[in-house]
């Protein structure tokens, strides 16, 4: 029990410690701001940047907590709105009784809209966000519009994060230095296409569960009951757009928000989110080991980021229904694993994402909307990139460009 007591006291202390400075938002004691060191013999930029994972075992580096500026929807025909219209909350089945008794395969046929996944839709809602609100992120920085580094989606900072242990899925993301922000979109790339463009109609139908769980496990109001007899529809979002600070890079971004407990210990955004999230039911020691290396990496990452606390797993049987659920502490995911050598580290993911985010400032310098630099990564192979000017790869569109151009920076 004095173990147990000293445990939760250090806990606690640690938590103090954190909204006291409402700084550090390292999961353990290290708040080393060093970084990773890319030795460089002469003042030109680097050519690629490397990602093997002893390269970034270093302590884990300074991650500021995560703090939200703003919300917005997106509703039904996928139209954009710059408040909360979208946002869903936690109501999880009785913990008594047996499986929550959730049918995850009801309604894929005839109760199922699905957002047109081929239509590039890059930054623009969250550039529409940032043009309403850019009085509240002006800066006093000359050179600089927004007080930001980077602007970029979650997703695609997730991406980065897990580069040094995928070995599967590579990507492309496109940079533009604009107005002394770096905005980071991603490009969907070949491989990607041709999956998407063949994928099985089991693939389908265990995506579509992952929603239908979602809406098993929401309701529309704070006091609300879930309705499964609804239309699943993936047009909608409700999405967080956070601040916060890797090591010296500032960082903007955002991401889509499963739900809200409104009984969370934690009542504030974003700790007060939710991540839902489904799969396989595991039977074995050895299921578990492998669900902790190579899937919950991911789920950590995507959480993590933008401070959401909770991740909350549906296990599905293999008729589809809900077989078991689970809670998992976004910031004591790192237990799960750090006995496991040949597992991840969080800190490799961070280190990683440092050293990728001062490559990217270090190699895209020309200030220029119509101007990207395309970093690409394959499994096996350093971060590359090529040039391209006006080409099809240009992200930032022209009514974003002119208006944050109309926009008179403080300090000129
Ligand atoms: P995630 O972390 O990968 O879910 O991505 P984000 O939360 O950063 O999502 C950013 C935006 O992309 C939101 O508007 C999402 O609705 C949208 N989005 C998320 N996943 C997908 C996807 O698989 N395809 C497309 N086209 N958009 C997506
Ligand atoms: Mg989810």
């Amino acid at each position: 029990i004095q173990g147990q007591v000293r445990g939760q006291r250090a806990e606690t202390q640690t938590l103090m410690k954190h909204t006291a400075s409402s700084r550090s938002f390292n999961q353990e004691d290290h708040e080393d701001e060093s970084k990773v060191k890319n030795p460089r013999s002469d003042s030109k930029p680097p050519l690629t940047l490397p990602v093997a994972p002893p390269l970034y075992d270093a302590p884990f580096p300074f991650y500021r907590r995560p703090a939200e500026m703003g919300r917005f929807s997106l509703d039904a025909k996928r139209c954009f709105h710059g408040d909360a219209r979208q946002m869903r909350y936690y109501v999880p089945p009785p913990a008594e009784g047996p499986s929550p008794g959730f049918d995850l395969r009801d309604g894929y046929r005839d109760r199922y809209v699905q957002r047109d996944d081929s239509v590039r839709e890059g930054l623009d809602h969250l550039l529409q966000w940032i043009v309403e609100n850019r009085k509240q992120l002006q800066t006093e920085d000359k050179g600089k519009l927004l007080n930001a580094d980077f602007v970029t989606w979650r997703g695609h900072l997730t991406k980065v994060l897990t580069t040094p242990y995928e070995s599967r899925e590579g990507w492309l993301l496109a940079v533009t230095l604009f107005r002394g922000t770096l905005y980071i979109s991603e490009f969907e790339t070949e491989a990607a296409r041709r999956e998407r463009e063949q994928r099985s109609e089991m693939l389908k139908e265990l995506t579509y569960m992952g929603y239908k769980f979602e809406q098993y496990m929401c309701a529309d109001t704070p006091d609300g009951i879930p309705d499964p007899t609804g239309v699943v529809n993936t047009n909608e979002a409700f999405c967080t757009v956070i601040r916060s600070r890797l090591g010296s890079h500032s960082l903007l971004f955002s991401g889509e928000v499963d739900c809200t407990d409104p009984r969370s210990p934690s009542p504030q955004p974003p700790s007060c989110y939710v991540e839902l999230k489904t799969s396989k039911v595991m039977h074995s020691p050895a299921q578990r080991r492998s669900f902790y290396r190579h899937k919950i990496i991911k789920w950590w990452a995507q959480s993590f980021l933008p401070g959401v606390s909770r991740i909350v797993a549906g296990y599905r049987g293999p008729d589809g229904s809900v077989v078991g659920l689970e809670t998992f502490e976004t910031m004591k995911i790192f237990k799960l694993i750090r006995d496991d050598r040949g597992c991840w580290k969080p800190a490799v993911c961070m280190n990683f994402c440092a050293a990728f985010l001062a490559f990217l400032k270090t190699v895209v310098t020309e200030d220029n909307p119509k101007l990207v630099h395309l970093f690409a990564w394959n499994p096996g192979h350093p971060v590359s990139y090529t040039v391209h000017q006006d080409s099809q790869y240009r992200f930032l569109p022209d009514w974003y460009v002119e208006a944050l151009s109309a926009e008179k920076s403080p300090t000129s």
